[in-house]
């Protein structure tokens, strides 16, 4: 079965139509891409797909990896924030880091918030942060990072927990091209390799294109859809 299903999302905001009936499903796995202009709504998308917002209407169905579907719709806000917090991992623009923490620390505090003890999430912390390039980067502070190693700390923070779906805005957003290819490469391979689904939301042709399949926005419409055809990264 697909890992994420959603069908006929619609959202408002007062009068603005974000979402006018939106179907879109996940294969376990499966990079997808978010395109479209500003205000087309691929952030509400994202938001709807993740349990971060509640849609007016349609519904998504999350397959974990192991146990039950988990129709997020049906989830109070404090199920939905479970739920988060233990199948799903989130990659932002930038300002995501708790700047008080190490980047270890940082790393670490999903999988202590899921009970695991300092000394097994640190260790596993470690092991993310060495498959992110960041050997010896654990001690500093978010504020000693460049905004590429800071991303990739926040890429590490994202996969630590083993989540089903990775979602993604705007990953490359604050950082140069150069910087922002490395960062997408490394959330692709690792995110590939931990086994999880992957959504990208992004205005950026060239970070799209590492995803296997693209989805195009328009006022809240899917308008455009498109499989990679190659089937490799990059
Ligand atoms: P995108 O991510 O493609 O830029 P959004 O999903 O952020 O688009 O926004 C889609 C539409 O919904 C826009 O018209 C936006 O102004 C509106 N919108 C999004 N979030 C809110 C909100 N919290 N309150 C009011 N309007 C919103
Ligand atoms: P927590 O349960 O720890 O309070 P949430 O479950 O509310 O966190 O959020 C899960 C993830 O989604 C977090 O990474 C959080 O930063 C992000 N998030 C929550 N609400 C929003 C939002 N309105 N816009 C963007 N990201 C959000």
């Amino acid at each position: 079965p697909d890992r994420l299903t959603a069908r006929g999302l619609v959202k408002r905001f007062g009068e603005t139509v974000a979402l006018a009936g939106v179907d879109v499903s996940l294969a376990p796995g499966e990079s997808l891409s978010v395109m479209g202009p500003s205000g087309s709504g691929k952030s509400t998308l994202l938001h709807c797909l993740a349990g971060i917002l509640q849609p007016d209407a349609g519904d998504v169905v999350l397959q974990p990896a192991d146990g039950s579907p988990l129709d997020l719709g049906s989830l109070g806000e404090r199920r939905r924030s479970l739920v988060r917090r233990q199948h799903l991992g989130f990659v932002f623009q930038f300002g995501q880091l708790l700047s008080e923490l190490t980047a270890l620390e940082n790393v670490a505090l999903p999988s202590m918030l899921l009970g695991a003890s300092r000394d097994d999430a640190e260790l596993t912390a470690s092991g993310w942060l060495g498959r992110l390039g960041l050997d010896g980067m654990g001690d500093r502070r978010p504020g000693e990072l460049s905004g590429g190693q800071a991303q990739r700390v926040a890429v590490a923070r994202a996969l630590v927990t083993r989540p089903a779906v990775v979602f993604a805005d705007e990953p490359t957003g604050a950082l140069d091209q150069a910087t922002g290819y490395e960062v997408m490469r490394l959330l692709t391979e690792t995110t590939r390799a931990a086994g999880a689904s992957l959504v990208v939301v992004t205005h950026d042709a060239d970070v799209a294109a590492w995803c296997e399949r693209r989805i195009t926005v328009r006022d809240g419409l899917v308008v455009d859809e498109a499989r990679r055809a190659d089937g490799t990264a990059g």
